[in-house]
């Protein structure tokens, strides 16, 4: 998923700027960086600087001589503003956004543009009206506007967070395909071993049952066993089994 979304900066003007940009991105394991019409030099030492040790993104970026060049195999374009505009449009927050990615990230040929303006001047109307949405970071009203790579490092971060919990869904239905639980069959088959081998080591004498196999069955019943944990129990038995053999004179 986060190797389908694209970063791009309009008309940035500070190279520090595009420099923490790359750090906040490999910070949340974001790559994709494209810069249209930049209005500074991209690879400084001011920029390599900021990117504390992310500087091969600076390398691999892209440059653009439009934003219709930078998203056009984009599916999905949302830009990030500071400021709402005259024409409604819609608007969304960083954790909205980050909601949709997963099921926006599916698609064979699905590539999510998130949108950056300048540092002056945001983006323009004209910019804004070629994104599907807009993306509001909600601030305080008279001070709305974060620093370019603040900006990116909330949203990339946000887009980390619906990864993550989307990998542990991933793993967790991962994990219960390990961890099955046993079937009526296995348990059924688990209680008369254990029967057979209570009966050899003279724990359990069928003639007075006292209700011993029906409270033992209570108890791994509510225990709701694993397959692998079944498996361990099994074995228990038959070394039992095997040592009240050996014993016998
Ligand atoms: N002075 C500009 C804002 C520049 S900040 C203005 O008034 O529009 C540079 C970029 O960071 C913005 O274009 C926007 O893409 C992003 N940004 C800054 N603050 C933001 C916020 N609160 N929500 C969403 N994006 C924001």
């Amino acid at each position: 998923m986060l190797e389908r979304i694209r970063i791009v900066l309009i008309g940035t003007s500070h190279p520090g700027n595009i420099g923490g940009v790359a750090r906040a991105m490999h910070n949340m394991g974001l790559a994709d960086l494209a810069l249209v019409a930049p209005r500074c030099e991209v690879i400084t030492q001011d920029s390599i600087s900021r990117a504390s040790g992310a500087d091969h993104l600076l390398h691999q970026a892209t440059v653009h001589p439009t934003l219709e060049d930078a998203v056009a195999d984009c599916t999905l374009a949302v830009g990030a503003s500071a400021r709402s505009r005259t024409l409604p449009w819609p608007i969304i927050s960083p954790r909205e956004l980050a909601e949709r990615l997963p099921s926006e990230c599916q698609p064979q040929n699905a590539r999510v543009a998130l949108v950056f303006g300048r540092e002056d001047s945001g983006l323009t109307n004209a910019e804004l009206q070629r994104c599907h949405a807009h993306v509001h970071i909600p601030t305080n009203a008279d001070f709305s506007s974060l620093n370019l790579a603040a900006a990116v490092q909330v949203i990339a971060y946000e887009c980390r967070m619906a990864w993550l919990s989307q990998e542990d869904t991933a793993s967790t239905a991962q994990e219960e395909g390990d961890d099955a639980l046993a079937t009526h069959v296995e348990l059924e088959r688990y209680f008369e071993h254990l029967e057979r081998a209570l009966i050899a080591i003279e724990f359990h004498d069928p003639a007075q049952p006292r209700q011993l196999m029906a409270r033992l069955r209570r108890l791994y019943l509510r225990a709701r066993p694993e397959k692998m944990e079944m498996n361990i129990l099994r074995g228990i038995l038959s070394a039992t089994e095997k040592a009240a053999d050996q014993r016998q004179p």
